[in-house]
């Protein structure tokens, strides 16, 4: 067993204190940190959503699967109707072709969503053929003959929101903007090609006046399918949001347990396969229910939310600190071995020992924490076992005398500073 450093004291200085935490799961981004541009900033916006959206947009994927069929009777059944009637050739034709490729698509984005395929496009894919089928129907008119019927449709063109709408069962807002500006493109290219192509307010073509061709409709139609795209996108913006919200806790705003507990089986799933180390860290704080009692439940308070803060400076952004329970907290740190872990939790210990903590009245305390810490896949077949080793060291660590860090036997920090013991108060 390796320990180090000894119980810190309270003492009273002044501080003022700085906004709320930002939630610190795995990839996301650090408190504070705003140094890092546009490209970054755009990264980060286009990230992917996280896999729990992304699970709730496959079966949303599998539900839009299902109704596409119906959505592409709905499509299909005025050109097909006017197949029958058409003595047009090439009309027909092109009708053909389109039910043929309806099916195929339902079919393939069905088989591969039954199959959990294409996780990660099937709903771009997915999306963007929706539009572009409708588009293909509109555009069987004007192999018909009828350029009117692809300007001013009543029935296809609305499928158009359909297909927009539908994108936001996926929750991921990329696929809801990239469907729904394939709409607008490939509409208003549509129109510009029928309009370039027929004198659409030619009497022959046109012959009541509520069928003529306007630009301005046409634009309003563009600019309807953008709102369209619009409220989809916000739908899946606040989604996020608020599971992001959910998984926060909301006094430190760490990531909360129930999202830790999550992480720690994805990121035993991902250390499996690579076979990268990872450390699990247990901490808590020292003499928290005496600090409780001497300073009140909302210094409490304070302290915790200080304590947040220098854990999640002290950590990476592929690491997670989570607030575990009250005042204990629980960290994962990709791809570390022991001696690192170590080494980096001590400075962590004495980074929080020496932090000041502002109470009311211009009172400033400190407190000090205890952390126990175990390597998968040294200690443990995984990283909840680990997780167990190391608040079995925590409370090794308490039993030493507090605010010190253990790990396994022969593993030393590097800095380890000597104080006085008391308790914090
Ligand atoms: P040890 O050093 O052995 O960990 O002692 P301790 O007093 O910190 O541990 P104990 O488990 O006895 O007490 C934990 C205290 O943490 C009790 C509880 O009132 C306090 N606590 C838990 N959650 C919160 C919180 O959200 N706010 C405040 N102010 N106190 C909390
Ligand atoms: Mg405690
Ligand atoms: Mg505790």
């Amino acid at each position: 067993m390796s320990v180090s450093g000894a119980p810190g004291q309270a003492t009273v200085v002044e501080t003022s204190h700085k906004p709320p935490l930002h939630s610190h799961g795995a990839g996301q981004a650090r408190p504070g940190k705003k140094t890092d541009g546009f490209l970054a900033w755009f990264r980060r916006i286009w990230a992917p959503p996280d896999p729990d959206l992304v699970d709730a947009g496959q079966r949303g994927e599998w539900l839009i699967a299902g109704v596409r069929l119906l959505i592409i009777v709905l499509i299909l059944y005025f050109p097909l109707r006017t197949y029958f009637d058409s003595p047009n050739e090439r009309g027909r034709e092109a009708i053909l072709w389109l039910a043929v490729a309806a099916l195929a698509e339902a079919l393939i984005v069905y088989s591969a969503v039954m199959r959990s395929w294409g996780r990660g496009w099937i709903g771009f894919f997915s999306g963007i053929i929706d539009v572009s089928l409708v588009t293909l129907s509109l555009f069987i008119f004007l192999r018909l003959g009828q350029p009117l019927q692809v300007t001013n449709d009543l029935l296809i063109f609305p499928v158009y929101f359909l297909a927009i709408g539908a994108t936001s069962l996926r929750y991921d807002w990329r696929v809801c903007i990239l469907a729904g500006t394939t709409a607008v493109v490939q509409y208003l290219g549509l129109v510009y090609y029928t309009e370039w192509l027929w004198d659409l307010n030619d009497a022959a073509t046109s012959p009541i006046l509520a069928e003529q061709f306007s630009w301005t409709s046409q634009i309003g139609r563009g600019v309807l399918l953008a709102m369209a795209t619009l409220l989809a996108t916000t739908v899946v913006v606040r989604a996020k949001e608020q599971r992001a919200r959910s998984n926060r806790d909301r006094l430190t705003n760490l990531a909360n347990r129930g999202f830790f507990n999550e992480s720690i089986h994805r990121i035993g799933a991902i250390a499996s396969r690579s076979g990268d180390p990872v450390a699990v860290v247990m901490i808590d704080v020292d003499h928290f229910k005496k600090f409780n009692d001497s300073y009140g439940h909302q210094a409490g308070d304070i302290a915790l939310v200080s304590v947040a803060r220098v854990l999640s400076n002290q950590f990476r952004t592929t690491d997670l600190v989570a607030r575990y329970g009250g005042e204990e907290f629980a960290g994962i740190f990709p791809g570390m071995n022991i001696q690192d872990a170590i080494n980096r939790l001590e400075i962590l210990r004495a980074r929080m020992e020496g932090t000041p903590i502002h109470l009311e009245k211009g009172k400033v305390v400190r407190v000090t924490v205890s952390i126990g810490v175990a390597v998968w896949p040294d200690d443990g077949s995984d990283l909840s076992e680990a997780l167990r080793l190391a608040d079995e060291r925590l409370y090794r660590a308490k039993q030493g005398g507090r605010n010190r860090v253990v790990g396994p036997s022969g593993t030393e920090p590097e800095r380890a500073p000597q104080r006085r013991a008391s308790d914090p108060h």
